[in-house]
């Protein structure tokens, strides 16, 4: 099969359309004939090899759709020609993590597509995965649609709903509201009843965080974002939904709500921030960690996308040979909802 493969970490040149060996099913493996692929911060994490290191040769992507066509001889779950998305969490099933539905916590997690290797991820024509990590499509979705959210729902159901304890009528700030966790947080903010509020660096992500239900619209180009917030709501927001990291955090726990929570999944502009600890103990904030989600997560947000009310945004679809492009987008911040690839 072609596949999407970097033999070395660097910028997007190093991502060539190869020939790999088909993979094959292991006994309680599924094949999938890859239809699209979605593009997560991840795949760049991983290009670059920092922070992590991810193993050689590797072909990066962590959520696809598609239709089995191969399982292993001990697979029950499901069959071939069954229509399938793919839930991102490798980890080993039987840890008392795992049994207790935290597979996040099992020491044998990894990330699919980013952290398994070497050739172990969505951006080729077919993929191997255990069965466990097969989830059916929702039928209303397209291909494209089916592939573009199954890592940002899981991973904002997680942040916001579980780690965020998301109530009605909380008032949630969305930083990077038009990218992919933020599209989501804005919509699963808007299905609790809670306001969201959404931060993103131009007028026309704010119309497109609009759209998807945003209730106050911040641009951190041309505003400042701790006065206007208090402006919308007074005491702080309940909750802030937190990835920028050392560019924001010191924002975030500045204007939460005394004894709100700072709920954090990122650092894509640097981990090494510097924060005021007099935020934390006086105010009683907690600034508490989230990351990815369980399958039962995934599958508890998945019925949203099936009634409808979680809209999968995918603001482009481009042939897999431009994944090096789809990057350079991310990268520059050019990208609003997801960009997704089709072999
Ligand atoms: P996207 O690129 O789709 O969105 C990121 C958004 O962050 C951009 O739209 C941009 O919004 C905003 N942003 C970037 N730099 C800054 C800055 N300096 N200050 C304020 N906002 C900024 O990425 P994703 O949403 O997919 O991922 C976001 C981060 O979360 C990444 O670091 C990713 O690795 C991490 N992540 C973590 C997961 C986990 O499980 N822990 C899971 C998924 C993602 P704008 O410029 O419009 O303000």
């Amino acid at each position: 099969m072609k596949a999407m493969v970097f033999e070395q970490y660097g910028g997007p040149e190093v991502l060539q359309w190869e020939e790999v060996p088909d993979p094959k099913a292991g006994p309680n493996d599924a094949v999938i004939r890859v239809r699209a692929a979605a593009m997560n911060y991840n795949d760049v994490w991983g290009r670059r090899g920092d922070p992590v290191q991810v193993p050689l040769p590797h072909i990066s992507g962590s959520d696809a759709a598609g239709e089995v066509v191969e399982v292993g001889s001990e697979v029950r779950s499901v069959k071939a020609r069954d229509e399938v998305i793919v839930h991102p969490g490798n980890s080993c099933r039987v840890c008392e993590a795992c049994t207790r539905g935290e597979e996040f916590f099992c020491r044998q997690y990894k990330i699919w597509g980013y952290q398994t290797g070497p050739l172990d991820g969505a951006f080729g024509e077919y993929v191997r995965v255990p069965a466990v990590q097969v989830v059916p499509k929702p039928k209303n979705t397209t291909w494209e649609q089916a592939s573009s959210f199954g890592l940002i729902l899981e991973t904002v159901w997680r942040q916001l709903v579980k780690r965020g304890r998301l109530t009605a009528g909380d008032y949630v700030l969305i930083w990077g509201a038009a990218g992919g966790l933020g599209s989501m947080a804005v919509q699963v903010a808007r299905l609790f009843n809670a306001h969201p509020i959404a931060v993103a660096s131009s007028d026309a992500k704010l119309a497109f965080c609009k759209e998807l239900g945003a209730e106050f619209l911040l641009n951190r180009t041309t505003q400042n974002i701790p006065q206007e917030v208090r402006k919308i709501v007074p005491a702080g927001p309940d909750i802030v939904f937190e990835h920028p990291g050392k560019a924001t955090i010191g924002d975030s726990l500045r204007v939460v709500k005394w004894g709100g929570l700072v709920v954090s999944s990122g650092a894509t502009s640097g981990y090494d921030a510097e924060i005021d600890l007099r935020h934390i103990f006086f105010r009683q904030a907690s600034l508490v960690g989230s990351t990815m989600g369980s399958r039962a997560d995934l599958v508890e947000g998945l019925r949203h996308v099936e009634n409808g009310r979680i809209r999968p945004v995918v603001s482009e679809v481009l042939p897999m040979q431009e994944l090096g492009r789809a990057e350079t987008m991310m990268e520059n911040d050019e990208v609003m909802g997801k960009v997704v690839l089709t072999p």
